[in-house]
């Protein structure tokens, strides 16, 4: 299929265009390079510079690539604690950025649309492991923007037939040797741990301990990012097969932010030295993912199962890619 990934420089979009290009999809990345980096587009997709805010920009794009089989939509601004100091950012960028896409892929008769949604909607959860029954409760303009967006594709499908996966990701982590989290500024858990490790900060921040878990600190679920990317695969091609579907996605198992720590310290050997800050607003005390539809429906199984081989991808990169993509 000829994959159209907006976000295809970021993390989590490049490393899934990689495994795109590997599977035998061409691919044409959209991106921005706000967060992204140019060096992480893999060399065989096309590479289109653009912002999802300029309709006209948007517009070309689909007029000059008229051969789109299905979007995978990564582009967005991604964190729970910036969205609660920049609401706009979220519940007006990220909101319009992803109507100006759907507006040109309706236009030009694009059918499918995988959309990266995330374990943020469940702020409040009756049941854990979180299945996709769960009341949605966003905890952050981050989550309500990919809420609204969900609702989008709801509405898309009902009126022009998109067929659309939503895959609520929980903690998205890992490298592959060539392609890896390298965020300005960096705000994720592992790769902050990951760089005190690299004598680049003095130590880590743990945000708060007194959430209702057992060690006090808050409870993630850790899923790798080639585990992400394979999802995303093969959501898109059972769309035709199944028709619209949204999966939670984690490996079904929660470590606790000391817990996390403890693993780098055993991985990298490094004392790894932390301490306890306030909380961050918006984090929920545990949010473990119960991703047994997507199993049972796509075969889907992930390889890093385990958060020391998970700890241990991340580390490799940092190690190579001491400054991430800058040499
Ligand atoms: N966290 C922390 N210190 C940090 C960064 C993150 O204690 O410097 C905690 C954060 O409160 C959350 C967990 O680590 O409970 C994972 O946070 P991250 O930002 O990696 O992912 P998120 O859960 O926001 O998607």
């Amino acid at each position: 299929m000829n994959i159209l990934v907006t976000g295809g420089a970021g993390y989590i979009g490049s490393i899934t265009t990689a495994e795109l290009i590997q599977a035998g999809h061409e691919v044409i990345v959209f991106d921005n390079l706000y967060q992204g980096h140019a060096e992480a587009v893999h060399p065989q997709a096309i590479f289109v510079e653009g912002d999802l805010a300029d309709r006209d920009a948007v517009k070309r794009l689909f007029d000059e690539h008229p051969y789109i089989d299905g979007i995978m939509h990564f582009a967005s601004y991604t964190l729970v604690g910036e969205s609660m100091q920049k609401p706009l950012l979220y519940l007006r960028d990220n909101l319009t950025n992803a109507a100006n896409l759907l507006e040109q892929a309706i236009a030009h008769g694009v059918k499918r649309f995988i959309l990266s949604s995330t374990a943020n909607l469940f702020d409040d959860p009756e049941r854990m492991p979180i299945d996709e029954n769960e009341r949605i409760v966003p905890g952050s303009p981050y989550g309500e923007s990919k809420f609204f967006i969900e609702r989008m594709l709801h509405w898309f499908e009902r009126l022009y037939g998109l067929r659309y996966a939503c895959l609520r990701y929980f903690n998205a982590c890992g490298n592959t040797p060539d392609r890896g989290e390298d965020h300005d500024p960096e705000t994720h858990l592992i790769p902050l741990v990951l760089q005190v490790a690299l004598e680049q900060r003095p130590h880590i921040t743990i945000y708060g301990n007194d959430y209702p878990t057992p060690d006090g600190t808050c409870v993630r679920d850790y899923i790798h990012v080639i585990d992400l990317a394979r999802a995303h695969i093969l959501a898109m091609e059972a769309l035709d097969r199944l028709g619209s579907r949204k999966y939670n996605l984690g490996n079904g198992r929660g470590f606790s932010v000391l817990e996390v720590i403890e693993t780098a310290r055993r991985v990298t050997g490094h004392p790894i030295p932390s301490v306890i800050g306030p909380r961050r607003p918006g984090d929920p005390a545990t949010l473990i993912a119960s991703s047994e539809t997507i199993r049972r429906e796509l075969g889907w199984q992930p390889r890093f199962a385990n958060i020391e081989d998970i700890m241990r991808s991340a580390w490799e990169w940092h190690q190579s890619h001491p400054h991430g993509y800058k040499a």
